[in-house]
């Protein structure tokens, strides 16, 4: 299968790079691509610029591409992915409806208040509506947001409240076009900036690894904000119980209140959360794909085959991409896997979450019965896979001081 993949920066050369190593693909076009894309093996250039709508449908059609994965956010909250539906052709993004998340911070900010997400408290303005006194009357600093895109520039953060006042009427005089028609003014949030990646099919949610990005310019944080200077994953402020917080209090709701809204999002969806110090996770901001740098080093380390997980995800059975193997290979050695948190589709058997399996080993003595379990755990694989290494150990330590 050939795939498309839209933009022309170092995400798009990751995403190519990570979806030329499937299986599946025989070879990836990015339109239009960068001087790397255009060395990397079974990938080429195609000359059509990332807006160019109609230019790439046409492409898709011309080179018989099996699916097309949006890069960067314009095309998206232009409504790519609608247009390629409409032609036929298979699309991985979220619809024109569900991009607002990132094309409107207003339509954001609104989102997360009805649906008790927690974010920055704000007030949105137009140039008619804009409320002087509201501002002199906020704690500093303060945030002004261009509420439309303003490529990473539309944010400032001010210490006083003129200078807060100038900035919003300088965004309505159209300092970023139209994005600042509507301005959201929101409280400063303090804590540990996180990046969280997850695609969604509509429903269901696969979590990327985490992933910390750098966006002032120079060293030690100095500077002014950039697009983002450099990333790492994973992120150690997002540990474990934070990472089922931001699932359960951030991603979850948020999947399920666009579906109700009757916007379900497929796509990758990437939340900039600001970690408070009382641990809230609160959402600064959503894209509506990848984040650039952060995808660099969460492809790199990605185990899983993108294509397949795109797939899966237009297909709505990214559930399935939870599934477990192993579990047949385990069956035929000594031990018993005994089943908790599992269930079974379509003759896979599934993740459904919680303790997921234990496995038990026979022996003469705990050391023994010790190597008997791991060897049926070290068979079996899920996405998420978790497990203590040592159960018994203190057991064991007895036994081998006994010697
Ligand atoms: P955004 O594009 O909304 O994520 O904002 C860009 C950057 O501005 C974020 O990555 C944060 O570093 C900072 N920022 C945005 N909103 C706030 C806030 N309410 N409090 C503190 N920092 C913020």
């Amino acid at each position: 299968m050939k795939i498309l993949i839209v933009g022309s920066g170092g995400r798009e050369h990751a995403l190519a790079w990570k979806c030329a190593q499937s299986a599946k693909v025989s070879e990836v076009l990015v339109a239009p691509g960068n001087g790397g894309t255009a060395t990397e093996p079974r990938v080429r250039n195609a000359d059509v610029a990332a807006e160019d709508i109609q230019g790439l449908i046409a492409l898709a059609k011309a080179e018989k591409v099996g699916l097309t994965i949006i890069g960067p956010e314009g095309p998206l909250v232009a409504g790519v992915v609608d247009a390629f539906f409409a032609a036929g052709l298979r699309c991985f993004g979220p619809r024109q409806l569900a991009a607002r998340l990132e094309g409107s911070k207003a339509f954001t900010k609104e989102f997360l208040k009805r649906h008790g997400i927690p974010t920055a408290a704000y007030a949105t303005f137009t140039r008619d509506n804009f409320d002087e006194s509201w501002v002199r009357a906020q704690r500093l600093p303060i945030v002004v947001k261009a509420s439309g895109l303003a490529a990473g520039k539309g944010v400032l953060i001010l210490d006083s409240a003129d200078e807060a006042v100038a900035a919003a009427r300088s965004m309505f005089d159209g300092q970023f076009g139209a994005s600042g028609d509507e301005v959201v003014i929101e409280e400063f949030l303090p804590g540990e900036e996180a990046s969280f990646i997850v695609m969604a099919d509509g429903k269901n949610i696969l979590a990327f690894a985490t992933s910390q990005d750098h966006k002032r310019l120079r060293d030690a944080d100095a500077g002014p904000n950039t697009g983002g200077m450099g990333a790492y994953s994973p992120a150690p402020v997002v540990d474990r119980a934070m990472h089922e917080r931001i699932m359960r209090e951030v991603i979850e709701p948020t999947i399920r209140g666009l579906a109700k809204d009757g916007t379900p999002y497929t796509g990758f969806l990437y939340a900039g959360i600001m970690v408070h110090p009382d641990g809230t996770p609160n959402v600064l901001e959503y894209n509506c794909r990848f984040g650039d740098p952060e995808t660099q080093p969460i492809m790199m380390r990605l185990k899983s085959d993108l294509v397949e997980l795109c797939e899966a995800a237009l297909d709505k059975t990214l559930d399935r991409a939870h599934a477990i193997t192993g579990l047949e290979a385990a069956a035929k050695l000594p031990g018993k896997v005994f089943h908790a948190g599992t269930k079974r589709d379509e003759g896979q058997v599934l993740v459904s979450g919680g303790r997921v399996l234990c496995a038990v080993g026979l022996g003469a003595s705990v050391s023994a019965a010790q190597s008997q379990a791991y060897a049926l755990v070290d068979t079996i694989a899920w996405r998420g896979m978790q497990c203590r290494r040592d159960i018994g150990f203190r057991a064991i330590a007895r036994e081998k001081s006994a010697r």
